[in-house]
């Protein structure tokens, strides 16, 4: 019983928190002379900083390519980052990508020769390292060669189910799937396994970046030209997604894009 009272007293200074008579009294509080609407609550009480709001006006700025070239998250949005990726609203996020992908794919007329390519990234777009970074404060710490690598090793990473989805339904349509990475040759035979043990069984090709010809280039420049060569064989890149704006920027980006959620790392 005593739970039930709990309960019922705690809605109750939600509904009472919720009502215009309240934010009436919020206002009074800040000195001001009029009711604020319950809506712009979240938005700022006379100016007061709001963490929460602040951090997802961060996650904003990434996705859409306004904040660039950052090395870690903001300590301060450790928690609502976490608190997003782990909650609903990434997947949900993510449905809505790939959702758009297979409504795009499946209205096209593919010629039907075999040359119709898909182009998967892998890292937080087929492969999912959410149980590292649960680990490592979610892209707070900043990147650590060494532990992200030995992660890598264990080959253990889930897909995203997304992605996975979407990867089945082009398969069906007739596409042909490619995988560019950033992972270097020492992980092509893990990220091999790793793919096939998440799902992704069948598959024209695994590009992994060659050390040699593209040590110190960016990803933009690495990907550019590996798309490049795909289509100098007479392939046409139909569709592309990735969770880096480096994954769909540059040359031969293909005919469309698809940018995946990712507030944790920046790739240039
Ligand atoms: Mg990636």
């Amino acid at each position: 019983m005593k739970l039930v009272a709990l309960i019922f007293s705690l809605s109750t200074i939600i509904i009472s928190l919720a009502t215009p008579s309240s934010c009436h009294n919020l206002a009074l509080e800040h000195g001001l002379t009029f009711s604020i609407f319950p809506l712009r609550l979240k938005s700022g009480l006379g100016g007061h900083y709001i963490p929460q709001t602040s951090c997802s006006s961060w996650r904003l700025g990434v996705e859409a390519h306004n904040i660039i070239e950052w090395t870690s998250i903001p300590k301060e949005c450790e928690d609502y980052v976490g608190n997003y990726l782990l909650g609903k609203q990434y997947r949900e996020d993510s449905k809505a990508v790939t959702e758009e992908a297979y409504k795009y794919a499946k209205n096209l007329n593919l010629v039907g020769d075999g040359k119709d390519i898909w182009i998967f990234d892998i890292d937080e777009t087929s492969l999912s390292n959410l149980p590292y970074y649960a680990d490592h404060g979610f892209g707070v710490e900043k990147y650590n060669a060494t532990s992200f690598n030995e992660w890598v090793d264990l080959g253990t990473a889930p897909p995203l189910p997304e992605s996975l989805k979407l990867y089945k339904r082009l398969l069906r349509l007739g596409f042909k799937v490619v995988f560019l990475t950033g992972r270097p040759q020492s992980q092509r035979d893990i990220t091999l396994k790793n793919l096939k043990n998440a799902g992704y069984t069948t598959f024209h090709t695994l590009i992994v970046k060659d050390s040699t010809e593209y040590n110190g280039k960016t990803a933009v420049t690495y990907k550019s030209s590996e798309r490049n060569k795909l289509e100098e064989k007479g392939y046409r890149i139909v569709g592309n997604i990735g969770d880096q704006w480096s994954d769909i920027l540059g040359t031969n980006i293909g005919n469309r894009t698809f940018k995946l959620p990712d507030p944790m790392y920046y790739i240039s």
